[in-house]
Parts: structure tokens; C-alpha cells; sequence
């Protein structure tokens, strides 16, 4: 029986209701405009429209998954970041709000910095933290890497998706191992690598254990496995006086923010998330200090 777009974002989410879901709502508008192809805008437009069993049906087995626990922005093949849409799946965690303070921060760094600047996204999952940035600097070019060629696949879409061809690329690529001087060297480093303690991944929520990446996720014994690599063995990807940029996860501040200062690198900083939370650490590589004339001449004094 047919039935209008009306009826069929009530019965929805009415089902995600009583499937205990809080924003059953907004997640059914979701479903509805996935599985019908359409904005938010032209569901409102069309609801007394009817619609077609198909779509119905559609609905019905999306709702099957999100029943199961899988999160809505699987089911729908993207989510938003930082007001830009990204294509996403399960090969990628899904783009976090706490995520989108790194991308802050990094467009802070390059607001004003003139001539062609250089942004690397390590461990770029979907691609959402570099392409932001690139897509917000006409001067900024951007190189995405990461390990898992589901994730490149989804970079490559994601970069067709903003038109940004000409200016980010993908690259396959370990953070565990030290870059080929080819790569060139960067102006920012930006990376929210896989950081929660091995021991935990046990206690997270059913919908990121049971259906997020482990290989985004799993950071080692500490967790700082990441960190460690990232800070030493890439530093000679960043150019000197460039800014290295990281996600961490709760109460892990002080200990990246110690694995920068011993990596040498200066002018840490801190910056919470809204929740209050310290969410990125970052540090900028030493600038080439120039030796003045004086102290040449005192060395050859003595
Ligand atoms: N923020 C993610 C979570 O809490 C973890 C992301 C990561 O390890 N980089 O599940």
C-alpha cells in the first residue's frame, strides 16, 4: 500500500524510538533522504507526496541495520564535517565534532600566511581534516596518506566530491615508517592517528567496536604509539619553524605534549575541545637558527 513521505518519516521514527534511539528524528529524516535521494529540504517540500514501495523497502532495511547497531552514517554513505559533506563507510572512522578543533587549529596556523603552503594529512581516513583545510586556501596544497586502500578509495571520492584534483592528492603510506625525502616537506602535519590504549578497545561503545576500523583506532599498550613514530620519524617532512598538529584522546595531553618537547620540537600548545577536553597538542619544528658573526669569532678565538 502506498503511503506519503508524511506516514513514512512517522512510522520511522516512531520505530527508532522504541529502538531507544534519542535523536529518532533526525536520524529517520536521514534514512528517508538517503534511501529517496533527497535533500532535507525537498522531503519537507515533498511530504504529502506519495512514496514508492521501493523506497519504503529501502527504509525498512536500513532501519534492520540501525537495529543491529550499525551507526547512521554508515547506513547512509556520508557525513558533515565542518559544514562539508564527506563520503564515508566502514573502512573510515566516521568525522568527529571533537575532530574538527585539529582542522581549527591548522586553519588558525595558515590564515594569513601568503605564497603556496603545503598540508599533510596523516592518516587521513576519509579525508575529511585535509581536505577541509585545503578547501579553505586557494595558496594551500595538500597531500593525504594512509595505510588502508579503503580509506585512499574514499579519499579519492572525497577529493572529486569538493573539486579539489588539482590541489590534494592521495598516497599510499605507514606513519610507523619514515617518509621518502620525495615526499617533499610540509608547512603543517596534521594526524588524528589510531590512539586509544589496546586495553580499552574492549570497553568502547557496541557502535564504534562492533563497526569502526580497529586499525583507526588501536594505538598500542599506551596508546602514544602513533605519537612516537609520527613526532621523530616525520619530523624532516615538515619545514623548519612548520607546525605538527595532533588529535589525542582524553587525559593524553601532557604525555604527547612530553613526546613533542623531547622530539625537539618548541612552542607547545594545547587547545580543549567544546566539551573541555584537551584535544589537540601541537609544536613547531625548531627554525634554522642562523649563527651571529660574534659567536664565529669567539669560536676562533679560543
Ligand atoms: N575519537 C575516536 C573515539 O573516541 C578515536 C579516534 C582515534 O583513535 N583516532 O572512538
Amino acid at each position: 500500500m502506498a503511503i506519503t513521505y508524511h506516514d513514512l518519516y512517522l512510522n520511522t521514527s516512531k520505530a527508532m524510538g522504541a529502538m531507544g534511539i534519542e535523536a529518532n528524528r533526525l536520524e529517520a529524516r536521514e534514512l528517508i533522504c538517503a534511501a529517496a535521494g533527497k535533500s532535507p529540504e525537498k522531503l519537507l517540500q515533498d511530504l504529502n507526496l506519495y512514496t514508492t514501495d521501493e523506497i519504503a523497502a529501502t527504509v525498512e532495511q536500513m532501519l534492520q541495520r540501525r537495529a543491529n547497531g550499525e551507526p547512521v552514517a554508515y547506513i547512509v554513505g556520508e557525513w558533515s564535517f565542518l559544514g562539508l559533506t564527506f563520503d564515508v563507510g566502514p573502512q573510515v572512522l566516521i568525522p568527529r565534532v571533537d575532530t574538527e578543533v585539529l582542522a581549527h587549529r591548522a586553519i588558525a596556523c595558515l590564515k594569513g600566511v601568503e605564497g603556496n603552503t603545503r598540508v599533510l594529512d596523516l592518516c587521513a581516513g576519509s579525508g575529511c581534516v585535509g581536505i577541509s583545510i585545503a578547501q579553505r586556501f586557494k595558496n594551500t596544497r595538500a597531500v593525504l596518506v594512509d595505510l588502508s586502500d579503503g580509506a585512499l578509495d574514499l579519499c579519492k571520492k572525497n577529493i572529486r566530491r569538493h573539486n579539489l584534483t588539482g590541489r590534494v592528492v592521495h598516497l599510499k603510506g605507514d606513519a610507523m615508517q619514515a617518509p621518502s625525502p620525495a615526499l617533499g616537506n610540509f608547512d603543517i602535519l596534521v594526524s588524528n592517528p589510531p590512539y586509544i590504549p589496546s586495553g580499552d578497545i574492549p570497553g568502547l561503545d557496541d557502535s564504534v567496536k562492533n563497526f569502526e576500523p580497529m586499525m583507526a583506532l588501536d594505538g598500542g599498550d599506551d596508546g602514544l604509539d602513533f605519537y612516537r613514530a609520527i613526532a621523530t620519524l616525520w619530523q624532516p617532512a615538515l619545514k623548519p619553524g612548520g607546525r605538527i598538529l595532533f588529535e589525542v584522546g582524553i587525559g593524553q595531553s601532557e604525555a604527547v605534549a612530553m613526546i613533542l618537547l623531547k622530539a625537539g620540537y618548541e612552542n607547545i600548545c594545547i587547545t580543549r575541545d567544546t566539551g573541555k577536553i584537551d584535544r589537540v597538542v601541537e609544536g613547531m619544528r625548531p627554525k634554522e637558527r642562523e649563527i651571529p658573526d660574534m659567536l664565529h669569532d669567539t669560536k676562533e678565538e679560543t
